[in-house]
């Protein structure tokens, strides 16, 4: 291997070979980190004291049982009455702040009083002074911190209409996330002034589990589409006829849970983005724990870079059987001895 050629072939050798390696390394980091995947948030408008409190606790537990985190729009001032009205209903008070340290749960502000103006096109805040919805929206943003003594961080306009002026106040408060609907900002998902926008893209409602399966499918199989699917839902979708928690569609969201987590293709997220499951989920079985779920978390760290290990190896064993065979065709042979004529 003494011979100049032989030594540039070997120095073009392992420069190849280091350029191939990178590039892998990169790709193999891209898809560990989860890039790929498609996400999968909930978003669960009209918490407000006093309204659908057992469908709302209902619909709650099926999150905590399959361990899938929901982002809460919470409306803190439903009605005219002075003071902070999220402090007066004692149930709802001791239930929220039960859950607000619970990590599965985003606490969201969904506008201030949810009254629309009258306008042909509901809307709490579209077409107010940039003034006055700044003022409005603090006032909500503060209730909120007093009562369950969280900042919430993603703002969510009432009939999900705002205009600039409310995306400006909101992000002047410190707002970085703010769903609505698509139509406000014409943006499906993307950033606007600095705001992280996430349009709504399924509405639960009175939909079958047969079509929301249907229009989940047409999200997973469209590789240049949204990467985040906005299913919303209000405790109100839950109520029976007479009154009392309707059992048949709280199943259905479970099993539409189910089929998400089935599916394999999914993680689920908030609007906030401070937790997102890894894999298709976290647990098939009910009342995972949050150890058992982080203990998932580490394991799936842990193998994701095992398994990048046999990929190295084999670009190692490439590198040198490269080497290898130009050194053989390089090397140096024996002259044999000058014929004397
Ligand atoms: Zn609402």
């Amino acid at each position: 291997m003494g011979s100049a050629p032989a030594r540039k072939i070997v120095f073009a050798c392992l420069l190849v070979s280091i350029v191939l390696f990178s590039t892998v390394h990169v790709n193999a980091q891209g898809a560990e980190s989860g890039q790929t995947r498609k996400y999968v948030v909930f978003r669960e408008d009209d918490v407000t004291p006093g309204a659908k409190f057992a469908e709302l606790q209902a619909v709650n537990q099926v999150h905590i049982d399959k361990n899938v985190p929901v982002t809460m729009g919470i409306i803190p001032h439903p009605n005219a009455s002075a003071g902070n009205q999220l402090l007066q209903n004692k149930p709802f008070l001791n239930y929220m702040r039960s859950i607000a340290s619970n990590r599965l749960f985003e606490f969201a502000q969904h506008g201030y009083t949810h009254q629309s103006r009258g306008t042909a096109s509901p809307s709490e805040f579209y077409g107010l002074p940039y003034a006055v919805q700044y003022d409005t929206i603090k006032k909500g943003r503060d209730d909120i911190t007093q009562a369950f003594g969280v900042v919430p961080t993603t703002f969510i306009p009432p009939f999900d209409k705002g205009d600039n002026n409310t995306l400006k106040a909101a992000k002047a408060l410190g707002f970085m996330e703010y769903s609505t609907a698509f139509r406000d900002f014409n943006i499906n998902e993307g950033y606007m002034n600095g705001v992280r926008i996430d349009a709504v893209s399924l509405v639960f409602a009175n939909e079958s589990l047969q079509s929301m399966e249907s229009t989940t499918d047409q999200f997973l199989n469209d590789t240049h589409g949204i990467d985040t699917l906005v299913v919303l839902y209000h405790p109100a979708d839950f109520s029976g006829p007479d009154g009392a928690v309707n059992s048949e569609r709280v199943k259905m969201l479970a099993d539409y849970i189910d089929y998400l987590e089935g599916t394999g293709r999914v993680q689920f997220t908030k609007l906030d983005r401070t937790w997102t499951t890894e894999g298709s989920g976290s647990s098939s079985s009910s009342g995972a724990s949050t150890s058992e779920a982080s203990s998932i978390l580490t394991s799936n760290g842990l193998s994701g870079g095992l398994g990048a290990l046999p990929l190295y190896a084999s670009f190692g064993l490439i590198a040198f059987a490269c080497i290898g065979f130009f050194w053989f065709i390089a090397r140096p042979r024996r002259q044999p001895p000058p014929k004397r004529l």
